[in-house]
C-alpha cells in the first residue's frame, strides 16, 4: 500500500455509493478533551421482569410474550412505518411527498436477556440468521412491499434503550436512497467490466491483507477502505448473492461465525459491551432481477478510543464531507489483533 495514505490527508473513494471520506491520518497524535461516555456495563440478569421484551411479560399494547426459547417477532405497534397507509402522492409547486406503506418488527435474538450477539451460541445465531430469512422471505412477498431493511441498533448511545438482544425489520414500498446508490454502483460495474463489484473487491481486499479482520471458507470481515466510523466493518459473502435466501446450510454457520467472531473482537477493543448500529444491504423485493447485488452486512460503531470516547458526526462533516483521522488500516490491524 502507498505510504502515501499512511501520512498525508487524503480522501478515499466509497465505491458502492459514489460517495467521499477525508482521511487525516497526521492528527491520530493530538491531545483529545472531547467529550466522554459513562462506560456500559452489562446487566447480568437473564430474566427482568420490567423488560417488554421478556419471555412472558406484557407489552405496553396489552399483548403478552410468549415463552419464547430461541427468536420471537412481533410487530411494532408504534413503528414508523404502518400497513395501513395509502400510496397517495402530493404535488404542489415545488413540494413533492409520496404516502409511504411499510411493516415495522422487531426481533428478539434470544430469550435470555442478559445476552449479546457475541455471548450467544453460533447454532443460537445460526436461529437469528434463519429468522432473518424467513422475515426476508414473508415480508418481501407482501404486496406493495418492494425494500426489506434487517437491521440492529446496540446500546444506550446508539439509542437503544432496552440491553435486551433484539433488532429490527422495517420494509417498505419505495427502494431507500442509500439502497439506491448501491444498485446503481453495482450495476453499472457489471455493465462496464461483466464482473461483481463487491467480487472483485474482496478479491483485491484477500490479495492486499491489510484490511481484512478474519475469514472463513464462506464469508470475509475487512474494514473497508472508505470507512467513515472508526472501526466501521464489513461481512461480505464470497460468493456473489442477491440476498441472505442463497445461503447454504454451510453458508449460515460461516456467516454465524463471522458474527460472533467480529463482535466479540469489538467487544475486546475497549473491553465494554461495544455499541452500534448494523445493517444488511440486500437488493430490493420489487420483483425485478438483481444479477448485479452482492449482499453484505455493515457495521458503524461510534466508539473512537475508549468505552468512553465517541465519535461526532458535526461541523464540518454536517457542512462539507465525512471525516475521519485514524485510517482503516490502523483500525483493521488492532481489530485483528485481538
Ligand atoms: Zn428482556
Amino acid at each position: 500500500m502507498s505510504s502515501q495514505l499512511k501520512t498525508h490527508p487524503h480522501r478515499r473513494y466509497n465505491i458502492l455509493t459514489g460517495e467521499w471520506v477525508l482521511v487525516s491520518p497526521h492528527r491520530t497524535k493530538r491531545p483529545w478533551q472531547g467529550k466522554t461516555e459513562t462506560s456500559t456495563k452489562k446487566e447480568a440478569i437473564p430474566y427482568d421482569p420490567e423488560c417488554y421484551l421478556c419471555p412472558t411479560n406484557t407489552r405496553i399494547n396489552g399483548e403478552v410474550n410468549p415463552d419464547y426459547k430461541n427468536t420471537y417477532v412481533f410487530k411494532n405497534d408504534f413503528g414508523a412505518l404502518l400497513e395501513d397507509t395509502p400510496l397517495f402522492e402530493y404535488k404542489e409547486g415545488l413540494l413533492h411527498a409520496e404516502g409511504e406503506k411499510g411493516i415495522s418488527k422487531v426481533i428478539c435474538f434470544s430469550p435470555n436477556h442478559s445476552l449479546t450477539i457475541p455471548d450467544m451460541e453460533i447454532a443460537d445465531l445460526v436461529q437469528v440468521v434463519e429468522t432473518w430469512q424467513n422475515e426476508f422471505t414473508e415480508l418481501g412477498n407482501t404486496e406493495d412491499i418492494n425494500y426489506v431493511q434487517i437491521f440492529e441498533n446496540k446500546g444506550a448511545i446508539m439509542g437503544c434503550s432496552n440491553p435486551h438482544p433484539h433488532g429490527q425489520v422495517w420494509a417498505q414500498h419505495s427502494i431507500p436512497t442509500e439502497v439506491e446508490k448501491k444498485t446503481n454502483a453495482q450495476k453499472n460495474y457489471l455493465e462496464k467490466k461483466g464482473s461483481g463489484l463487491l467480487q472483485d473487491y474482496i478479491e483485491q481486499e484477500l490479495k492486499e491483507d491489510v484490511r481484512v479482520i478474519s475469514q472463513n471458507e464462506s464469508f470475509v470481515t475487512l474494514i473497508p477502505f472508505w470507512a467513515v466510523w472508526p472501526y466501521e466493518a464489513m461481512i461480505v459473502p464470497k460468493r456473489k448473492m442477491a440476498n441472505i435466501l442463497g445461503l447454504t446450510d454451510k453458508e449460515k454457520l460461516d456467516f454465524a461465525e463471522q458474527l460472533k467472531t467480529l463482535t466479540q473482537k469489538y467487544d475486546a477493543l475497549f473491553d465494554t459491551s461495544f455499541p452500534y448500529s448494523s445493517g444488511i444491504h440486500q437488493a430490493p423485493t420489487d420483483g425485478a432481477y438483481y444479477k448485479e447485488w452482492h449482499w453484505h452486512m455493515s457495521f458503524y460503531p461510534p466508539l473512537l478510543r475508549s468505552a468512553t470516547v465517541k465519535k461526532f458526526m458535526v461541523g464540518y462533516e454536517m457542512f462539507a464531507m465525512a471525516q475521519r483521522d485514524i485510517t482503516a488500516e490502523s483500525a483493521a490491524e488492532k481489530l485483528k489483533s485481538l
